[in-house]
């Protein structure tokens, strides 16, 4: 699904001098890559704040501590993400409300956040799922009439530019908090763990940074309770070497996107992944739907052809058990659901070949004869 290796041997030489240089200094916490690295984020992004921590997991934990949450809140998100979204709302006693989400976004439906509001919701997750922006725009509306908090979980989108009013802004940057992740996988990725909160906000950047160094603002001094989450300095250095890229690494996605759409979109039993025209889609994954049950025939099909195609998400989030204390067994979400059984993710990373890409192309069409 994904070639880091060849990725970091085309940068080999830039990443190996920069792990060099903090393993000669020895400066392995908060060394000078990871301010350097905060910076670069910074003017990347065109954002006031960026607090690093340790995952992308850990960035939303920390949103949603900052924001000053109470147990029982409600944090109304998608049921159609990745676990992390999810799992730290309920980590921290929040009451997570599912909503469900668009079939041909795969996106959050503005009109279900709105309805699934209550007295006691606080925040909105919206997740730019698989790289392209949820519907920022209306859900910032709905946020703004019901004073709500707005949380971007960015861990696949960033790089993503979005229509806003005022003219374009970067995902993660439009709510109160944007959050995102250096999983080797995502989009921008270090070797290891990595992430960030991005923040425009001075107050709720302060909260940020206690929060992620125990607390405290000067050292031994702990005004609140915190963790210990930092992006390490050789995981910096390597993300200093390859933020520069990161505009050329999403054209890349984009053009295998784009090869894709092209070479499957005559076919009746797919459909493509459908656009927000307000949105970027910088292609995390490049997910097809698969009609009239043939989804998991395909997936074999392929891997018999050894093209490896993986179904990204096969539980909605509502029917997994770790959230059973706040879903009954009889909500449904028919959108999630029917997406767990048609969706199929197809290889997208920055290295591939036409060679490979034509090889996908031959495996996908023989399939369907
Ligand atoms: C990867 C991911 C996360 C979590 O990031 P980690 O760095 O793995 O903790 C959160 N949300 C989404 C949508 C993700 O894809």
């Amino acid at each position: 699904m994904v070639d880091l290796q060849t990725q970091y041997h085309r940068l080999k030489t830039e990443i190996d001098t920069a792990m060099q240089e903090v393993i000669e200094s020895s400066a392995f916490i908060n060394g000078p890559a990871v301010k350097q690295f905060q910076s670069g984020m910074v003017e990347y992004l065109n954002v006031k704040h960026i607090i690093t921590c340790g995952n992308g997991t850990d960035a939303l934990q920390a949103a949603l501590v900052a924001l000053d949450l109470q147990p029982g809140d409600e944090v109304i998100t998608t049921a159609f993400t990745f676990i992390a979204t999810v799992e730290v709302i309920g980590l921290l006693n929040l009451k997570p409300i599912l909503v469900d989400v668009d079939l041909n976004t795969y996106n959050l439906i503005p009109k279900q956040v709105e309805a699934a509001i209550t007295p006691k919701t606080k925040a909105i997750i919206p997740v730019h799922l698989f790289g392209q922006g949820a519907d920022m725009n209306r859900l910032k509306e709905i946020a703004n009439k019901y004073n709500l908090f707005l949380v971007e979980d960015g861990a696949q989108s960033l790089g993503a530019c979005y229509k806003t009013e005022g003219g374009s802004s970067k995902l993660g940057t439009i709510g109160d908090i944007g959050c995102t992740s250096f999983f080797p996988s995502k989009n921008l990725g270090c070797f290891g763990d990595g992430g960030a909160c991005i923040t425009n906000n001075d107050k709720l950047a302060e909260k940020l940074r206690m929060f992620v160094n125990h607390g405290a603002k000067v050292k031994y001094y702990h005004k609140t309770i915190g963790v210990n989450s930092r992006l390490d300095t050789l995981q910096a250095a390597i993300l200093n070497v390859k933020l520069p890229h990161l505009d050329d690494f999403n054209q890349r996605r984009q053009k295998v996107a784009g090869f894709y759409d092209s070479a499957f979109g005559d076919i009746e039993e797919i459909v493509l992944p459908g656009r927000n025209p307000e949105s970027e889609h910088v292609f995390h994954q490049y997910v097809l739907r698969i009609k009239n049950g043939k989804r998991d025939d395909l997936r074999e099909w392929l891997g018999k052809k050894a093209i490896p195609a993986m179904v990204y998400y096969p539980v909605a989030l509502h029917r997994q058990e770790a959230f059973s204390k706040w879903i009954t067994d009889d909500f449904s979400l028919p959108n999630s659901e029917q997406l767990t059984r048609e969706v199929l993710a197809l290889p997208v990373h920055t290295e591939m070949t036409t060679e490979q890409l034509e090889y996908i192309r031959e495996g996908v069409l023989s399939f369907f004869g």
